[in-house]
C-alpha cells in the first residue's frame, strides 16, 4: 500500500480538551509515511478533495446533530466508503443509531484492537504518542496548548449509570507507565509545561504510590517550576472521593496538583465531602475545584445546599474551591433539553442565567456567590423564578422591573400564583389569560 492522503475531522462542536483518538491516529499514520490533514467542522475545500481515509471523532450524544451532518458533508470525499471511519465517545454509545442514520459503521471503544481500521499494526494505536503538531493545523484554540495529555489508567471500577465510561472503556487497567510517555514526548515535541493526567478514576489503582513517585520524577513535584513557571498536574476527571484517604492526600500534596477536583454528585456523600476537603486543606491543598453534577437525582435545594457548603468551606479553612455545575443529560440524548424528576425547565433555564453571568463557574468569594445564587435556598428560588434578563441584570438595569415584578408576586392571591407557576415552571409564556396582573407579570418573561 503507497502513501494514504488522510483526513481528520472533528466536528464543530465546542470542547475544550483537543481529540486525543486523532491525535494518536496522525501519530499512526505519520509513522507509515501518509499525508495527513486535520480540520474542524466542514470545510468545501477539503471536501471537494478525494481522500484515501477519512476518520470522523465524536463527543457527547447531545451534539448528535452537528456530528451527522458532519459525516453527512464528507460521505462522498472518500474514494472508498469502507475507508471512511467514525468512532469516539457518542460512536460507541450509540453505533445502532450512527449506523441507522449514516449507513456506517463506527469504531468502537478504544484503537486497540485488530480489524478495526484494517491495518497493520493498527493494535497499538491507543499506546502511541499523540501528534501534537497536529493541532498547528487549525486555528481553534483548546483550553490548554502547553500542556501533556495522558493517562496512568484506563477505565474505572464503578458503574454509575449517568456516565459514559463503563461502556467506552469497560476493562479497568491499574497502570499505564508515565515516564516513557512523557520522554518521547520531549524528544518529539519539546518540553511541556503541565501534565494533564486524563485518568478516569485514579485512587482506585493498587499502583497509585507509584504513580505519584512517577509524576515526581517527571518534573512535577510541588512546588516544580519550568523556565521559572510553576507547572501543574492536574487529574483533570476528578478523584472519587469514595476512594480517599489521609495517606493518598498526603501523596497528592508530593506532587504540584492545581487544582484537586473532587466531584461532589451526592448531598448524601455531604460528611465524606467535607472530610475530603479538610484533608486536603490540612496537606496544604488549597486550590480546589469541584464537579457539581445536577438536574440528575437531586434536588434544586440540594444543589444549592452542595454550592453553599463550598463557601462555607472557604471562609472556615481557607480553601479556593471553584465549583463547576454539570447539567446532567442522559448519555443518549440527542439534545440538551432534559428535565430530571425533581428540576423543571425554569430553574434549569435560571441556572444556565446565572452560569452565563458567572463564565460557568461558581468562584469561591462569599458575597459573589450570595449576590449571584442567593444567600439561601428561599432567594435561589425567586432569583431562578426570574425572566432571563432579570437574572442577568437584576442589580443594575433590570433593577426597577425586578421590583414590579416582585410586588406583583407579592400580590398575588393563589389562584393566580398557581396559575402562574403552573406556566412558568414549564417556560410556557403562550398562556391565555384575563387576569391583568398575570398579563403583566407574563409581559416580562416575553421581553427581549
Ligand atoms: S466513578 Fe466517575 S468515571 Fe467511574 S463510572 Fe462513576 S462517574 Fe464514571
Amino acid at each position: 500500500m503507497g502513501k494514504l492522503k488522510v483526513l481528520l475531522v472533528e466536528p464543530s462542536y465546542k470542547c475544550k480538551y483537543p481529540p486525543l483518538g486523532l491525535m494518536k491516529l496522525s501519530a499512526f499514520h505519520k509513522k507509515r509515511g501518509d499525508e495527513v490533514v486535520f480540520v474542524k467542522g466542514t470545510i468545501k475545500e477539503k471536501k471537494d478533495i478525494m481522500w484515501d481515509r477519512i476518520y470522523i471523532s465524536t463527543l457527547f450524544s447531545f451534539y448528535w446533530d452537528l456530528t451527522i451532518r458532519t459525516i453527512d458533508y464528507y460521505e462522498f470525499s472518500v474514494k472508498d466508503p469502507r475507508n471512511f471511519y467514525i468512532g469516539g465517545p457518542m460512536a460507541t454509545i450509540m453505533a445502532e443509531e450512527i449506523k441507522d442514520v449514516t449507513g456506517f459503521i463506527p469504531v468502537q471503544g478504544l484503537l486497540n484492537k485488530e480489524g478495526q481500521i484494517n491495518l497493520p499494526n493498527e493494535q497499538n494505536i491507543d499506546n502511541m504518542i499523540p501528534d501534537y503538531n497536529l493541532l498547528n493545523q487549525i486555528s481553534y484554540k483548546y483550553l490548554s496548548d502547553n500542556a501533556y495529555f495522558s493517562y496512568t489508567t484506563r477505565g474505572c471500577i464503578r458503574k454509575c449509570p449517568f456516565c459514559a465510561v463503563p461502556k467506552i472503556e469497560p476493562l479497568y487497567q491499574e497502570y499505564v507507565p508515565l515516564s516513557k510517555q512523557i520522554k518521547s514526548i520531549n524528544l518529539k515535541y519539546g518540553r511541556k509545561k503541565d501534565l494533564l493526567l486524563l485518568d478516569n478514576n485514579i485512587l482506585a489503582s493498587s499502583c497509585f504510590e507509584k504513580i505519584i513517585d512517577e509524576i515526581k520524577e517527571i518534573g512535577f513535584f510541588k512546588g516544580a517550576k519550568l523556565n521559572g513557571i510553576s507547572r501543574y498536574v492536574d487529574f483533570n476527571q476528578g478523584i472519587d472521593l469514595r476512594k480517599l484517604s489521609k495517606q493518598k492526600m498526603k501523596l497528592l500534596a508530593e506532587i504540584s496538583i492545581r487544582p484537586l477536583r473532587i466531584a461532589f454528585d451526592d448531598i448524601r456523600l455531604k460528611e465524606q465531602y467535607i472530610k475530603a476537603i479538610e484533608m486536603a486543606a490540612e496537606y496544604g491543598i488549597l486550590n480546589l475545584s469541584n464537579y457539581i453534577l445536577y438536574n440528575y437525582n437531586d434536588t434544586p435545594k440540594d444543589f444549592f445546599e452542595r454550592l453553599k457548603i463550598n463557601v462555607d468551606l472557604n471562609e472556615r479553612l481557607g480553601t479556593k474551591i471553584f465549583s463547576f455545575p454539570m447539567k446532567y443529560i442522559p448519555v443518549t440524548n440527542k439534545d440538551r433539553l432534559y428535565v430530571g424528576t425533581h428540576w423543571n425547565p425554569r430553574f434549569l433555564r435560571g441556572i444556565q442565567c446565572i452560569l452565563h453571568v458567572t463564565h460557568g463557574v461558581v468562584g469561591p468569594n462569599k458575597s459573589f456567590f450570595e449576590a449571584a445564587f442567593g444567600k439561601n435556598y428561599s432567594d435561589f428560588k425567586k432569583i431562578l423564578l426570574m425572566p432571563d434578563s432579570f437574572i442577568m441584570y437584576r442589580e443594575s438595569r433590570k433593577k426597577n422591573k425586578v421590583k414590579q415584578w416582585q410586588n406583583i408576586l407579592n400580590n398575588f392571591s393563589n389562584n393566580q400564583r398557581s396559575f402562574f407557576m403552573k406556566n412558568i415552571l414549564q417556560n410556557s409564556y403562550s398562556c391565555v389569560s384575563n387576569d391583568k396582573l398575570i398579563k403583566k407579570i407574563i409581559s416580562f418573561y416575553k421581553e427581549k
